[in-house]
């Protein structure tokens, strides 16, 4: 079951609109909904930049592979950052926040499946990982996986839950539109949702 009050938190919902045109996320956003997540930071900064000057609560997460050449961009327009994964992208964020004067909010990715063709810090170095990034002067909130695909997500989503304990991180960004429930059940503080809130992207 789950449950709720062993951190008496709601989740936030991210909703996922890369691919969608901003007539197809209007609605949603003159609705109230303030999370969004894109996964590459050109579309992002396109479709972005207009409306969160107009509407500065919209809080904007890039759930994608962050290259380093494309951090200045990404922290000009990203709040959060959910796919840190590596040391000199961790040193490109420190410098660029530093010059732009923004903090955004960053995820540790972990790659729990250790798949080679998956981005992500592995277990075993991330205690060390999140203290480099912590001491060059990032503001790391929590960890984030993408479970291995046709995988049951369980066994993955139970061990990011005792990973954060360990270093003590209060959120963790996981569970997606076919095993969001699933991540509730292991503390999931951002949930990331496409397709069940915008339809089947094209
Ligand atoms: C696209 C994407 C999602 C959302 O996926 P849905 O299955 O549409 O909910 C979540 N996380 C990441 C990293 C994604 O790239």
């Amino acid at each position: 079951m789950l449950d709720l009050n062993e951190k008496s938190r709601i989740p936030k919902i991210i909703a996922v609109s890369k691919t969608f045109k901003i007539d197809h996320i209007l609605p949603l956003i003159e609705y109230g909904h303030l999370d969004y997540g894109e996964n590459k930071v050109q579309e992002a900064v396109e479709k972005w930049t207009d409306i969160k000057l107009k509407n500065n609560k919209i809080k904007l997460h890039l759930i994608g592979k962050l290259q380093t050449n494309k951090v200045k961009f990404a922290v000009k327009v990203f709040d959060y950052i959910h796919s840190l994964d590596n040391e000199k992208l961790a040193k490109k964020i420190a410098e660029e926040q530093e010059k732009q004067n923004v903090k955004p909010r960053v995820f540790i990715q972990i790659n729990l499946g250790e798949e080679s063709q998956k981005s992500g810090i592995t277990k075993n170095n991330l205690e060390e990982f999140y203290n480099f990034s912590k001491n060059i002067g990032l503001n790391i909130i929590g960890t984030m996986c993408i479970p291995p695909f046709g995988e049951d997500s369980t066994t993955f989503f139970s061990q990011m839950k005792e990973l954060n304990n360990k270093i003590n991180l209060d959120e963790i960004s996981m569970g997606m539109s076919s095993d969001y429930l699933n991540a509730l059940e292991f503390n999931a503080t951002y949930l990331r949702i496409g397709s069940n809130i915008f339809g089947q992207r094209g």
